[in-house]
């Protein structure tokens, strides 16, 4: 993955070319090359925003799965005992 860019093709068909005095050049557009930032922050913030929606539906399916692992049989004991009281 090279780690320059032309900021005014499109990514899908960027090649390079390198001029007669060393400078990456655009072989479409004939532009010098940008280089890439090393933290994308449009796509940190991005996951960032995800993690926030996310997290919460997360927590839901994880304590909804506890919720059926821990059934305890008692609880249904005590129901019924409840039931048989109120007669
Ligand atoms: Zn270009």
């Amino acid at each position: 993955m090279s780690r320059y860019y032309c900021p005014f093709c499109s990514s899908r068909n960027q090649f390079h070319k390198s001029r007669s005095d060393g400078v990456l050049i655009c072989g479409q557009c004939g532009d010098p090359l940008m280089k890439k930032p090393l933290v994308d922050y449009k796509r940190v913030f991005g996951m960032i925003t995800t993690l926030v929606f996310l997290t919460p539906l997360l927590i839901m399916i994880i304590l909804l799965i506890n919720n059926f692992t821990n059934e305890k049989p008692q609880n249904s004991n005590e129901f019924f005992a409840l039931l048989a009281i109120d007669k």
